[in-house]
């Protein structure tokens, strides 16, 4: 068995599961976390363990936004039962707060773990990064245990959301679209971030609902996609490795595990064991489909010319205007300050419009719309070249 502690080597354990029954999902926890050497591997005598779900904002279970409620209070059992003095589930949703999510969920009243909302934070600078302090809840740096429990779906900007990109919800509430305008200008410079987040709250186990996913407009307004498995590791960084096997997408252009190859943080795809289900036999069929188009950018063209065609075939948000209910709650999440809401005559309709000059497109917009109002766009050029399709 892999030495599930050294970067140079990782073990995903991965089980089949077809629905959130409250009993088989009990048997499949068990049943992935064996090979792990179950919950005790990870939660010591009396350790204050913190849930951290992907709690994008409140939807129902139905929508597959957030990570299943009966897997985490399968998981917050178990932790429980592994020795923890207390459960804590946390996130900082990009709209609301974790308990308006729990609450939508049905999470508020069981009584062996409990929803705070994150209000305190600790400012950290993670070790290599040039980022000078981040503001992170507290609940979870300070946590004994720490699990991390994300949700399978697609991400306008980096291409999946998974154990990865789930830990950006450590970051506190604003301070999150303040780091997206800051790094998100550059896909890799907001994926290096991600990963120093990562590395800094460092879940000891990372655990991924793929019963039911998100593909297409995700990770908010996506359409619910069944999967079938679940998926755990210690290492998040080969557990979303193993993810874009089974979803056959090319691992090298998810942004995130670009970097966490640079930084030595992926091990290299031999040194990855995979035990229980096998991830080519949980291949989508049909296949998965993704947020955005396929990268378009830089494929032809002289130098001189790259900024010029960058400009005309680069992605980006579009609103279609029959969804959006002209709600604002995007313009609370655009820090490069691109969006505003119009209205023309004191007859005409209130209409939400994008400044193209000022959008660095982040796509956090997208990530958040309840309404499913904005997609990911290949620009001009490339829709007329026939490029930038899904
Ligand atoms: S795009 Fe979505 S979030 Fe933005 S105003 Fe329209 S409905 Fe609201
Ligand atoms: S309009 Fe949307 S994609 Fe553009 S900068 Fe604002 S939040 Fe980001």
């Amino acid at each position: 068995m892999s030495d599930t502690t050294n970067p140079a080597n990782a073990l995903v354990s991965i089980t089949r599961l077809d629905s959130y029954d409250p009993a088989a999902v009990e048997e499949a926890l068990v049943r992935l976390l064996a090979p792990l050497r179950g919950m005790k591997a990870f939660v010591g005598h009396g350790d204050r363990a913190v849930l951290k779900p992907n709690f994008l904002f409140a939807k129902p279970r139905q929508n597959a936004v957030c990570t299943d409620p009966e897997i985490i209070r399968s998981v917050a059992r178990a932790t429980a039962a592994a020795g923890a003095s207390t459960v804590t589930v946390t996130d900082s949703p990009g709209v609301g707060t974790a308990r308006r999510c729990a609450r939508q969920l049905g999470l508020l009243d069981d009584e062996s773990f409990d929803v705070v909302n994150v209000d305190k934070e600790s400012g950290i600078t993670p070790k290599g990064t040039e980022y000078h302090q981040l503001f992170l809840s507290r609940q979870m740096v300070e946590a004994d245990t720490l699990i991390n429990l994300s949700k399978a779906k697609t991400h306008g900007q980096m291409l999946i959301t998974a154990a990865v990109k789930n830990t950006f919800g450590a970051v506190i509430g604003l301070e999150k679209a303040q780091w997206h305008y800051r790094s998100g200008k550059d896909p890799m410079d907001f994926a290096r971030l991600i990963v120093h987040i990562h590395c800094a709250i460092a879940p000891r186990l990372n655990i991924l609902d793929a019963v039911v996913g998100m593909e297409g407009n995700g990770p908010g307004a996506g359409d619910p996609r069944q999967l079938g498995f679940l998926m755990a590791s210690t290492n998040g960084h080969a557990l979303d490795h193993t993810l874009c096997r089974i979803l056959e997408m090319d691992p090298d252009t998810v942004p995130t595990l670009a970097v966490a190859k640079e930084m030595g943080l992926l091990p290299s795809p031999d040194r990855i064991e995979i035990t229980g289900a096998d991830p080519d036999s949980l291949h989508p069929h049909p296949r998965w489909k993704p947020a955005r188009p396929h990268l378009v950018q830089n494929m032809l063209g002289p130098s001189w010319m790259i900024p010029v065609i960058d400009r005309l075939m680069a992605l980006r948000p579009n609103v279609d205007h029959s969804k959006c209910i002209a709600c604002g709650q995007c313009i609370h999440s655009c820090a490069a300050g691109a969006m505003e809401i119009v209205a023309e005559g004191p007859m005409s309709q209130p209409r939400l419009e994008i400044d193209k000059k000022k959008c660095i497109s982040c796509f956090c917009c997208q990530e958040i719309c309840p309404e499913g109002a904005i997609t990911v766009r290949a620009g001009l050029a490339a829709r007329l070249l026939g490029l930038g399709t899904r």
